[in-house]
């Protein structure tokens, strides 16, 4: 009997994702990735794109017209001019440079903690991202987390996955996070749920994240992506990241890929390629041994040589964690086409707010 060819368990069309491991296999089995041994899969033309059938009734003011007015009169100026959503506003930001992104360290299924800590960053960084909580599968949806955290004054980057929801929810995710006013939408793929602590929920895998990015862009969203430098095939992750480009993604957030060469040298490869993206390289962010034992949960993480050890080995451990990440933030942001930078991590339970107030020293430092 024939074996059965193995099949991406994420049934990925533009893969690979950015779990590959070191060695080539599977993030979900002992197989090699399907990925690698073929040529990177095209994005298909616009026009051959699936259409969104999003059709987004966002929240404006009444506007009161005049019914005697003639037709041919021009509309007078609204004044004062209506202010920036957020998502012009964080347009802007990435054009000036040194944007901070901070991953929102808050608990998963808790207001109070999402609004302590949006409370201690705001105005300390440009904005939140508000991903998929490495610890806990079962969280706020995207669009009720960005309504709590808009209400506590802090602009968010919302995270999106493709693991827990078809097309039809992350449209409606997609149409909510609009009338809320994200400042962007990541898109990925998302972790197999046999990684997390939820194995016994469905993977759905409907889209994978280049896909969700053309929704995302059609929805009127400022799209990010991930790409992993360091995992397999490394040579060809540029070619991947022009496809998610030319999907619609502006921006890239650079995973931990071993330091700011490495990341330069990603970056000179993309546009050797002829891609013009905005890159936010990830930060790693330590400051005690418990954030420290978070990071190993990030797929495929390459850090500088001695980061670790430089800061557990401090005997101030919270202001060397502080000291390293604002070095390697500003090594970061001399790269050419780095427009900010992601402070990324987690922090240990109940330390919560200590590790968003540790995000936010460093974020006044890397900002403007
Ligand atoms: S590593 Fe990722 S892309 Fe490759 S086969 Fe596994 S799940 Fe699919």
């Amino acid at each position: 009997m024939a074996a059965t060819a193995f099949a991406c368990p994420k049934r990925m069309t533009y893969g690979p994702c950015g779990g590959v491991d070191f060695d080539g296999s599977c993030e979900v089995s002992p197989h090699r990735c399907v990925f690698l041994d073929v040529d990177t899969v095209r994005w298909a033309r616009a026009a051959d794109a699936p259409a969104s059938s999003i059709a987004i009734a966002v929240s404006e003011p009444a506007v009161p017209v005049a019914a005697s007015a003639p037709a041919a009169s021009p509309a007078p100026a609204a004044w004062p001019p209506p202010a920036p959503s957020p998502s012009e506003r964080m347009g802007k930001r990435l054009e000036q440079g040194n944007v901070v992104v901070a991953d929102l360290p808050a608990r998963a299924l808790d207001a109070a903690s999402l609004a302590e800590c949006a409370g201690i960053l705001a105005s300390r960084v440009d904005a939140v991202l508000a991903g998929d909580s490495g610890t806990s599968r079962v969280q706020f949806s995207p669009s009720h987390r960005a309504l709590l955290l808009r209400a506590a004054g802090i602009d968010v980057w919302s995270g999106l996955n493709c693991r827990d929801r078809n097309r039809v929810a992350l449209e409606g995710e997609l149409a909510g996070l609009a009338d809320i006013g994200a400042a962007g939408v990541h898109c990925v793929t998302g972790d197999h749920t046999r990684t997390g602590n939820r194995p016994d929920a469905m993977p759905v895998f409907d889209l994978d994240s280049t896909e969700l990015t053309a929704l995302a862009r059609a929805a009127g969203h400022l799209v990010s992506v991930a790409e992993s430098p360091a995992a397999p095939p490394v040579g060809r992750r540029p070619e991947r990241l022009a496809e998610k480009s030319r999907a619609g993604a502006e921006v890239c957030f650079v995973n931990h890929a071993g330091g700011a060469e490495p990341v330069a040298r990603f970056i000179r490869s993309v546009h050797d390629a002829g891609t013009d993206i905005a890159f936010l390289p990830c930060i790693p962010v330590v400051v005690d041994r418990g954030s420290a034992e978070l990071l190993p949960t990030f797929t495929t993480l390459v850090l500088p040589e001695g980061y670790l050890d430089r800061i557990l080995r401090a005997t101030d451990p919270f202001a060397e964690g502080i000291a390293a990440a604002i070095e390697l933030g500003r090594q970061m942001l001399e790269i050419d086409g780095v427009r900010g930078v992601n402070l990324s991590g987690g922090a240990a339970a109940g330390r919560e707010a200590w590790f968003a107030d540790a995000l936010a020293m460093i974020g006044e430092e890397l900002l403007p």
